[in-house]
């Protein structure tokens, strides 16, 4: 019996949603039990069957696309527009694009060994049994829902452990699939906080973490215990360079969203940003008037900008900017809690005058800011968006595309985005993850759903010999066999291939 409950809260307001009991570790074991009982039955449905429950699952997230957007905007704070445009967009087109992709990434593949002729390879790749999903709170359905779709795709159960932020959409979500005709407990949900994420990782057959870089290694030093696969998207400092052959007007429009869209709190946003020295000015002109247009407010009105959604993170975001101001950079536009809201609004802010030594520019900065930097060229462009822990996305702006290819090929993140910003996450086709501190998974493509499957291979005999060349019984003869065969094979020099092994002369 669990006594243990969280409390949601509207961060835009700060008034009380709603009050749930929390998954102790016991509670956790059973579900995932079930799960698993569950899964036998799934993984034996076909990929036609499994893509149509989804496809169900979608029409009724289209149906019910009010309820999702009440829901999910008073528990993030984020703006209505946000909830269609950024996460059913997102869900809709991942369930489209799993469906019909998985057959196809996970189905057995014939491989043609080079040598071994007299046998016929299949590799393929096969559910790990239950998924447990544990995320942030950043992106409630996104990262939840969204990230269930390839796993369940691909024939497994899934038990997911929303932010204890923000789960009551991952519960709407549970809701939806049961209607949608899941099989029951094929999908769950675990409410609760980092005991309830502890008991997901020590019952579940594999984990996908999404979340801080610190929770990711001790959630992949316990799975470590049980030895099974944990997939890490963790923290970004995604810098954003742009050249003084760029389209600055383009460049501008993709950095200010690319750094405030959902108050800044995405992993891929970008939070430092170097212009090369002759556009400075410019650019920085451009940057500031665009973000005093900007408007925040409450989910419903026409604003660009909601509110955060971590007190935490809202804390740490004012403490780094005061730090930043207080060791010399300039605030020219916000850098403050906005006077009109009771809740967790930060106006969203542009710094100059930053260094490499400030918190701003070394740390993730989960929220509304926009730091500047002036630099020579794009070789020390380069240099400084390399000096970070963090390896997730970065940007290049300039009308040279050699260039920017030259210099895709030198930023050490997983991805690069030449003239676009942001852009990896919608394209569920491009492999997105991180090197560094921000892990080493991919979602997308092929390896965004191999990752819930174990690969199997399968090796025919074709021509059914009674016995083979290295079986018993071994022989003189046999030795001299094989050891011919591999002079003949591997010796350099046509005339070395025939000659005897050197004892045989
Ligand atoms: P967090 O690491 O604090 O929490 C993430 C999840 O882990 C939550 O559900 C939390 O309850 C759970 N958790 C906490 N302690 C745990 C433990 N000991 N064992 C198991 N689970 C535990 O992160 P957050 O503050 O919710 O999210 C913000 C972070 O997420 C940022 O660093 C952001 O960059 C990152 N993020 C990364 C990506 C990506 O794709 N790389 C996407 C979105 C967010």
């Amino acid at each position: 019996m669990t006594t243990d409950t969280i409390q949601v809260r509207n961060p835009a307001t700060l008034q009380p949603l709603a009050e749930l009991p929390v998954a102790l570790p016991a509670d956790v074991a059973a579900a995932v039990a079930l799960a698993r009982q569950a899964q036998t039955h799934w993984q034996s449905k076909s990929f036609a069957v499994r893509g149509k429950i989804l496809r169900r699952l979608r029409d009724l997230l289209i149906d019910e696309q009010e309820r999702l957007a009440d829901i999910l905007t008073s528990e993030s704070g984020k703006p209505r527009g946000e909830v269609y445009g950024n996460e059913l967009f997102y869900v809709c087109d991942a369930i489209g694009f799993w469906v019909k992709n998985a057959e196809k990434w996970l189905s057995p593949q014939k491989i043609r060994p080079h040598l071994f002729k007299m046998k016929k390879v299949l590799s393929m790749h096969q559910p790990l049994g239950v998924i447990g999903i544990i995320s942030p709170w950043n992106f409630p359905l996104v990262l939840t829902a969204g990230d269930a779709v390839p796993a369940l795709m691909a024939g497994n159960a899934v038990v997911i452990k929303p932010s204890e932020l923000t789960p009551l959409t991952a519960l709407f979500v549970a809701e939806l699939a049961q209607k949608a005709g899941f099989p029951e407990n094929l999908l769950q949900v675990m409410i609760g906080g980092s005991e309830t994420g502890e008991a997901l990782v020590d019952n579940v057959d594999m984990i996908a973490f999404t979340g801080s870089v610190d929770v990711g290694r001790h959630v992949m030093r316990r799975a470590a215990d049980r030895l099974i696969p944990v997939s890490l998207e963790l923290g970004g400092k995604d810098p954003l360079i742009v050249l003084k052959d760029a389209d600055l007007e383009r460049a501008a429009n993709a950095c200010v969203w690319g750094a405030l869209v959902n108050s800044g709190q995405v992993c891929t946003s970008i939070e430092r940003v170097y212009v090369e020295e002759p556009i400075y000015p410019i650019f920085v002109d451009k940057i500031v008037e665009r973000v005093k247009r900007l408007r925040q407010g409450q989910s419903r009105d026409e604003v660009e900008l909601g509110s955060m959604t971590s007190e935490e993170q809202f804390k740490k975001v004012a403490a780094q900017v005061n730090d930043a101001v207080a060791k010399g950079a300039k605030i020219l536009t916000g850098g403050r809690t906005h006077p009109s809201f009771s809740g967790l609004y930060y106006e969203p802010t542009v710094l100059v005058d930053v260094t490499h030594e400030m918190a701003i520019i070394q740390e993730e900065t989960f929220g509304p800011v926009i730091p500047i930097m002036k630099v020579k060229n794009a070789d020390e462009a380069v240099q400084l968006a390399n000096d970070s822990r963090y390896g997730l996305d970065a940007c290049v702006f300039t009308r040279d595309r050699q260039k920017a290819w030259q210099m895709a090929q030198s930023l050490h993140t997983g991805t690069v985005c030449i003239n676009d910003g942001l852009v990896n996450y919608i394209i569920p086709d491009a492999p997105m993850g991180g090197v560094k501190d921000s892990g080493f998974s991919r979602r997308h493509g092929a390896e965004g759903i191999r990752k819930y499957c174990y690969q199997k291979t399968i090796v025919i005999d074709r021509f059914g010999m009674k016995n083979e060349l290295p079986w018993f019984p071994s022989s003189r003869k046999k030795t001299a066999q094989m050891r011919r065969m591999i002079n003949l094979l591997w010796r350099s020099g046509w005339r070395n291939k025939f000659r005897p092994p050197r004892q045989f002369r």
